[in-house]
């Protein structure tokens, strides 16, 4: 019996995660037990990230970190920042294995080889057109974590867009989708496992069966996925504005599988920005997009990326980007400073924008984030909100914690079952009216027939 412990750092995003999960469950499978952080470990893996270059070199700060901690293991890199730019890893001492997207799956039989050999792996980078990836696990394919609520399912992986400023498709290569029948499986088998919300992911999900034959798409998939029910509810993490059609939008509405809740990269609300950024859409057909949403769904939760400080972004062109956010009903904003990446085209561009001035385009994006969440949260007021009682209970106050469909957090006092046995709530799909919003953060609420 294998004895060995392994810890696991993952950093970026929830494909990154899931993927993290999938190795656990791996060396699991293995033998090999997972060590909790902090505790010594004989393995040590950091998933890296590269989509900002904050997240480039928090990356490396890990892996010293983790080596420092941890003398005698085996360290492992893998993820986004290893693949795009591994002799950054190869300078750290301590580093035993660089290990491409690709070859994630092989890390427990490089582990477990009487003499582990390098040479198992052939460090690749993805070649234009070609996917560096692979879309699961197997059999191994599990949520994100074992005290999840809602289990993620990674469904497509790669990208085909190149904008400008993105460093992702030289790390994942082009887009691959997992087969329709295997999604439908493993949706299935979720249930089975007690979780009542599926998270469709990917890197650009809505680019979902386009490589497969039969050639296929999202909204089939969640068509197909609305006519079956093999779940209560599926969300999709993120998706582009041009990928959301009409019929995709009627499956969020009440009594169908897809939850109320659209995230869509915006990134620019300026013409001349999306076009240098390569976004393939125009401000008038991301507001059409929004209002279509809106009139078919007005309690939708609608969140939007943006970056703020691209090159060449005025501050005529910050204004259009904030008179169309602030126009638009949306419900939260992610917004994030520009973070040139080298290898990308906007590397090159000029004129740069001063961090100060993009710091403070941000501040004010943040702002406006804030008063579109209260407005969202004011026009549920007095509403019958949909939401999924999650297994962890909220920190500070210990009360049920719930994610309505539409994606609002609603705090809920733990009144036990009829028994009066606490907890008995969790993982259950309830209804739900909030009464109050205590200090514009959380939503307190209680259940109602
Ligand atoms: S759609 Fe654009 S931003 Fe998103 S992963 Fe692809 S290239 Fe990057």
């Amino acid at each position: 019996m294998n004895k060995k412990t392994f810890y696991i750092e993952s950093l970026g995003c929830k494909v990154n995660q899931y993927e993290s999960d999938g190795i656990a469950a791996q060396l699991e499978a293995h033998g090999f037990s997972r060590a909790d952080k902090g505790s010594p470990a004989d393995i040590c893996i950091v998933n890296t990230c590269a989509v900002t270059s904050r997240a480039g070199m928090q990356s490396r700060q890990e892996t010293r970190k983790l080596i420092r901690e941890h003398p005698d293991a085996t360290v492992i890199v893998t993820g986004c920042h290893a693949q795009t730019d591994p002799e950054q890893f190869k300078k750290i001492s301590g580093v035993d294995l660089i290990v491409c997207h690709q070859d994630k799956p092989l890390i427990p039989a490089y582990l477990t080889r009487e003499s582990p050999e390098k040479n198992l792996f052939e460090f690749r980078k993805p070649e234009y057109g070609k996917s560096a990836c692979f879309v699961g696990f197997g059999e191994a394919d599990r949520p994100v974590s074992g005290k999840m609520t809602r289990a993620y399912l990674k469904i497509q992986d790669g990208c085909n867009q190149f904008c400008t400023y993105c460093i992702i498709p030289y790390a994942r290569g082009a887009s691959v989708s997992m087969p329709f029948d295997q999604v439908m499986a493993h949706v299935a088998s979720l249930n089975g496992q007690g979780f009542k919300e599926v998270i469709l992911t990917g890197i650009h999900t809505g680019l979902y069966g386009l490589d497969l034959k039969p050639e296929t798409s999202l909204t089939q998939l969640v068509q197909t996925l609305d006519e079956n029910k093999p779940v209560d509810q599926i969300r999709i993490s993120s998706i582009e504005p041009n990928e959301i059609t009409d019929d995709l939008i009627k499956m969020a509405r009440p009594g169908h599988i897809l939850c109320d809740h659209f995230h869509i990269p915006l990134q620019a609300g300026d013409n001349g920005v999306l076009s240098r950024m390569k976004r393939p859409y125009s401000v008038e057909q991301f507001s059409d997009v929004i209002h279509s949403i809106h009139e078919t769904l007005p309690h939708a939760g609608i969140g939007l990326d943006v970056i703020m400080g691209f090159p060449g972004e005025t501050e005529k062109a910050f204004e259009n980007t904030y008179k169309l956010v602030a126009a638009l009903p949306v419900s939260y904003l992610h917004v994030f400073p520009y973070s040139p990446r080298q290898g990308t085209p906007a590397w090159h561009f000029t004129p740069k924008v001063a961090s100060d001035t993009a710091k403070k385009r941000a501040a004010l994006m943040r702002e406006l984030g804030e008063q579109k969440r209260s407005t969202f949260i004011e026009s549920n007021q007095g509403r019958v909100l949909k939401g999924l009682i999650q297994n962890q209970r909220d920190r500070r106050t210990g009360m049920l914690k719930a994610v309505t469909t539409n994606y609002l957090t609603v705090l809920i006092e733990d009144k036990g079952d009829a028994h009066g046995n606490p907890g008995s709530l969790k993982g259950k799909i309830v209804n739900i009216k909030y009464d109050q919003c205590p200090n514009g953060n959380c939503l307190v609420g209680s259940i109602v027939p």
